[in-house]
């Protein structure tokens, strides 16, 4: 075995370990790892879900998608990242009004 072969873990501060050579962890701590991103993709689907049962709740008060998106506090990052993502599920008068309300640089 060559040195080149072992790096150390990324978690060198609090893991002595050594890699494969191909991971960036060692094993113990790349199950850690996505123990992790499976507890972040949770908390993300809950967070997900929390908007939209806002936003249910919302659209029943009768108020304007721009109402909403202001009463959700959404900003014009937040509104780009959704766009980019293709996560906005709306009819195309809504995405209008959004990217005027946001003042989009694309919008004409
Ligand atoms: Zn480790």
């Amino acid at each position: 075995m060559s040195e080149e072969q072992y790096i150390q873990c990324r978690n060198y501060s609090s893991c002595g370990d050594f890699t494969d050579g191909e991971s960036e962890f060692c094993e113990n701590c790349q199950e850690d790892q996505s123990e992790t991103k499976q507890q972040e993709e949770a908390e993300r689907l809950l967070y997900a879900a929390e908007q939209q049962l806002q936003g249910y709740c919302l659209g029943k008060s009768g108020l304007s998608i721009v109402e909403v998106v202001n009463a959700m506090g959404l900003v014009r990052s937040e509104w780009e990242a959704l766009l980019e993502q293709g996560l906005v599920h709306l009819d195309e008068s809504d995405r209008e009004q959004l990217n005027a309300y946001f003042n989009m640089p694309d919008y004409d």
